[in-house]
């Protein structure tokens, strides 16, 4: 997800992002989770840090280690 807090709106992500999944909204960076395929590299080019993908929120507990035999 994206801070709008510390967004300074560079455009960087939207450039960067391969499937087009960032946009400038209202003058900052929003993502749209359902095109993002968290392949980071906005993260790593924002000059601020303002997107951490580990926040991102997920819809699903995709974590396979509650699996059990
Ligand atoms: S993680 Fe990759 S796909 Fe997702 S918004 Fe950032 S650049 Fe785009
Ligand atoms: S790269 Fe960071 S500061 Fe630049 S527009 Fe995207 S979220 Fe905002």
């Amino acid at each position: 997800m994206v801070d709008e807090s510390k967004c300074i709106t560079c455009g960087a992500c939207v450039a960067i992002c391969p499937v087009g999944a960032i946009k400038i909204v209202n003058g900052k960076a929003k993502l749209d989770p359902k095109k993002c395929i968290k392949c980071g590299s906005c993260q790593q080019f924002c000059p601020v840090s303002a997107i951490d993908l580990s926040k991102s929120e997920q819809p699903k507990n995709t974590d396979s280690s509650k699996e059990s035999a």
